[in-house]
């Protein structure tokens, strides 16, 4: 009946979808949400677009996939510049001159260089840092390390710096000029009309069910495509035979204030392990919005269990072995695909994604020529 079933109306199912389509293939598009997106849906309350699954700011260095993007729609100027509340104090991320000003009341990349070698002098002795908090004291010595970065790690991923992989750190930029873009992509913006506006035209002309849960009646929707593309949880996909991946999971706290401007910023970090939030978000900011009243939203991170939504893979050594494993067993499945930041168990970024599903479209494309 269809070519494809797509399990999953996430960013990347709805590319997948968009661009086999394109390409005369029939496709179904279920997912298990009452909406389509993933977590990358927003919903318009009153004029303002609420990132109802936490601040998504997209941004990308890869000139083909902003191409893509813009065929869908069209991005406001919106620059991400966070800000970082610790014990009372506002400090500008990424870590730039107006954040090393406040933090040491230094004014000159000259200055700052020499107190930062000053800071990390005791951690030259780390050739190969081990964990996360090696990295970090290594990167930026005791005092960016303790203010902004331990706490909000270990409350983050609910375990000790020392317990994480390094890599995630090395996502957090450093700038000697007083240059508050968290980004240095040369794209970057929020759609005009809201995520969802952008998901719904990927999808025009394809047949989607919501409500629809893969799991609920697996034989049936596996006899009535060539082949499944999905982009849940590969370890789920297998009924977990081979053990549980780790994820990380998010509650998000909704709220409605009658005030036009609660806290001047899109997005503000709690960096202190005392506020159990790592971020408060005010939507309007993220569309420059002028309505007489705003809508924040605290996003606290918490355990993953089956009744909980998985937000973030955890690719520890312990999780990359056993997706190895799942991976090594997919291959016997060669009609079922994995995609996706849940699929591919990855740290995707939205342009990741979308990448990610150009790729496999068109890997599949050619194999099915
Ligand atoms: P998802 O959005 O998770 O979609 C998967 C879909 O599959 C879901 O809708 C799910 O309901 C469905 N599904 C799963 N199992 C089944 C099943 N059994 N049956 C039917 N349906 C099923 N990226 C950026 O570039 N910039 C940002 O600022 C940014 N911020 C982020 C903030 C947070 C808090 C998080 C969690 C992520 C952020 N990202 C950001 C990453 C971005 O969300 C992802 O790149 C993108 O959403 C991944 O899309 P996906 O389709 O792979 O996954
Ligand atoms: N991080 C931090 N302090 C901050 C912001 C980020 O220590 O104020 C660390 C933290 O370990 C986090 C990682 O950097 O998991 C990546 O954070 P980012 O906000 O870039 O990514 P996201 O959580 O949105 O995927």
């Amino acid at each position: 009946m269809y070519d494809y079933l797509i399990v999953g109306a996430g960013l990347f199912g709805s590319v997948f979808a968009q661009t086999v389509s394109e390409n005369g293939k029939r496709c179904l598009v279920i997912d298990k949400r009452s909406h389509i997106g993933g977590n990358v849906y927003s919903k318009d309350v009153d004029g303002i677009q609420v990132h109802l699954y936490g601040a998504h700011i997209f941004h990308t260095d890869k000139e083909n996939i902003w191409q893509y993007v813009n065929r869908f729609t069209s991005f406001n100027h919106y620059i991400n510049s966070p800000l970082a509340c610790y014990k009372g104090k506002l400090y500008n991320l990424p870590f730039n001159m107006n954040t090393f000003n406040k933090l040491w009341n230094v004014n000159t990349p000259e200055e700052t260089r020499h107190k930062l070698e000053e800071q990390r002098r005791k951690y030259h002795s780390i050739n190969e840092p081990a964990n996360l908090e090696e990295q970090a004291l290594k990167l930026c010595g005791d005092d960016i390390y303790y203010t902004f970065i331990k706490e909000y790690t270990e409350k983050q991923w609910g375990r000790s710096a020392k317990e994480l992989p390094p890599f995630i750190i090395k996502r957090i930029p450093f700038r000697f000029t007083y240059d508050n873009n968290y980004f240095s992509d040369p794209y970057q913006g929020i759609p005009k009309n809201g995520y969802t506006a952008f998901i719904h035209k990927l999808l025009k002309g394809i047949e989607v069910k919501t409500n629809t849960n893969y799991f609920d009646d697996r034989a049936y929707f596996d006899q009535i495509a060539r082949k499944v593309i999905f982009t849940g949880c590969i370890d789920e996909y297998f009924d977990y035979n081979l053990g549980r991946l780790e994820y990380r999971s998010l509650r998000f706290e909704h709220e409605r204030l009658e005030t036009d401007n609660y806290q001047g910023n899109a997005v503000i970090n709690y960096n202190e392990a005392s506020v159990p939030y790592t971020r408060m978000i005010e939507h309007k900011h993220f569309n420059f919005g002028n309505q007489p009243f705003t809508i924040v939203t605290k996003e606290y991170p918490q355990t993953y269990t089956s009744s909980e939504e998985p937000y973030y893979p955890i690719n520890d050594e312990k999780n990359s072995t056993l997706l190895k494993e799942y991976k090594e067993q997919a291959k016997l499945y060669p009609d079922t695909h994995f995609g996706g930041r849940l699929g591919q168990y990855a740290y995707f970024d939205m342009d990741d994604t979308v990448e990610a599903a150009l790729l496999l479209a068109k890997e599949i494309l050619s194999e099915d020529q």
